[in-house]
């Protein structure tokens, strides 16, 4: 298949105009590649809204915790925020110095002393889990917050993403609040937490915040710091950044707190990508590829999302000449990345390229049906590929028995 140079859409523009072919033809398939010009890319626009409202941002490591590259994204943040203990000590192990913040569902006894190496921060999920550890946590030097839920939901459609569903579990409600709070619960408190946001614009920020304010205007002037979570899409283009700035600019004066972001997505947004081949073609009523690449192991997120991830030089179905439905090797029926089209035909052994693949991805895939995981390559600011890491047959098995 013919691949035309022109395909330079945010997803692919570290390829600076050459073909995926000519710039990763000689790597081992499946792989990931991460982009060093793509996350600085990212990290100067983080640093800019840093630098406009004085709030702090980190990383978010759940969605790209590959500390190879923190080195690259260090100089544009002020540390990392973890889901638990390991992620904890991945931030401060990897990018020393910087703060780390910690937010868990729930925390375990076994696990807070170690902790309290590791985090800076430390946020509470319910008033029983700030009673439990958060005297700890003060008497270790810690910060100590809750995460509140402002029943607030800005998204349709993905309720596994929606922490203000209904019967959420994440974060404490202002009934909640009412029902189980003391003031001496109060008085350990630092900061208030709020993640309610996936994907998303500072529209839904905004009116987030009026929510915030609802339910939690009268506690917020007691506090030292407010965090936003995550969710917010700065990075996309088109993202509306002076209304974000507008909202943390106003959220510090209002209630005198310093303001942290803790983006995943963006930090790392159209930074990745991963490069397969096609193994076979068939035809069952339409035409199907498959690929050494699988959605259930490599790309999780696009059947738990579900979405349909961008592939260099090709079109939505019927668009293009030739459409494709482009599944896994696996034994998973709907192991399948979706409908696809080209200008000619493709071909074994053609490379195909996804983009935006470095969130969500290395740190989730698995080896469902013994799949090897694609080793990760950094393309790095000279444009040389670099081998961060190889797996084998050993990275299946280890983790099965001994
Ligand atoms: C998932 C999560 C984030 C990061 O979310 P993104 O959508 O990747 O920006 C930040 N904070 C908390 C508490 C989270 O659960």
């Amino acid at each position: 298949m013919q691949f035309q140079r022109k395909d330079c859409r945010p997803p692919f523009l570290g390829l600076n105009g050459r073909l995926p072919e000519e710039l990763f033809g000689a790597l081992p398939t499946p792989c990931y590649i991460l982009d060093e010009a793509a996350l600085c890319r990212n990290g100067e626009i983080l640093k800019k809204v840093a630098e406009h409202t004085g709030c702090k941002i980190l990383l978010a490591q759940k969605a790209f915790s590959n500390y190879n590259a923190y080195p690259i994204l260090a100089p544009y943040l002020a540390g990392t925020e973890a889901s638990g203990l390991f992620e904890a000590r991945l931030g401060a192990e990897e990018m020393p110095g910087k703060e780390v913040h910690v937010f868990c569902g729930a925390y375990r006894e076994d696990q807070f002393e170690e902790l309290l190496n590791y985090a800076d921060h430390i946020v509470f999920n319910t008033p029983s889990q700030l009673a439990k550890f958060g005297p700890t946590a003060r008497r270790a030097g810690k910060s100590v917050g809750l995460r509140v839920n402002p029943e607030c939901s800005t998204q349709e459609g993905h309720s596994i993403y929606d922490p203000c569903a209904p019967g959420s579990r994440l974060g404490t409600t202002r009934t909640q609040w009412e029902n189980y709070m003391t003031p001496q619960l109060e008085d350990l408190l630092d900061g208030l937490h709020f993640h309610t946001l996936c994907e998303q614009d500072s529209d839904a920020l905004e009116r987030t915040l009026q929510a915030v304010e609802e339910r939690f205007g009268d506690v917020l002037p007691r506090m030292k710091w407010l965090n936003f979570g995550g969710g917010h899409h700065i990075t996309r283009p088109g993202y509306d950044i002076s209304r974000l700035e507008n909202c943390i600019l106003t959220a510090r004066k209002k209630w005198d707190v310093e303001v942290y972001l803790e983006p995943g997505e963006a930090c790392a947004l159209n930074a990745g990508y991963l490069a397969c081949r096609v193994l076979d073609i068939l035809q069952n009523g339409r035409q199907i590829a498959v690929l050494d690449a699988s959605a259930a192991c490599h790309m999780p997120d696009v059947l738990e999302m579900p979405y349909r991830p961008p592939l260099y030089g090709s079109g939505e179905p019927k668009e293009k000449a030739y459409t494709y439905s482009l599944g896994g090797p696996t034994c998973l029926a709907g192991d399948i990345i979706g409908d696809y089209s080209f200008d000619s035909l493709l071909q074994e052994g053609d490379m195909l390229l996804f983009g935006d693949m470095a969130i969500y991805t290395t740190c989730k895939n698995n080896t469902f049906n013994g799949m090897p995981l694609p080793g990760i390559y950094l393309l790095n600011s000279d444009r040389k590929l670099v081998c961060l890491k190889k797996f084998g047959y050993m990275d299946f098995k280890c983790r099965l028995g001994k």
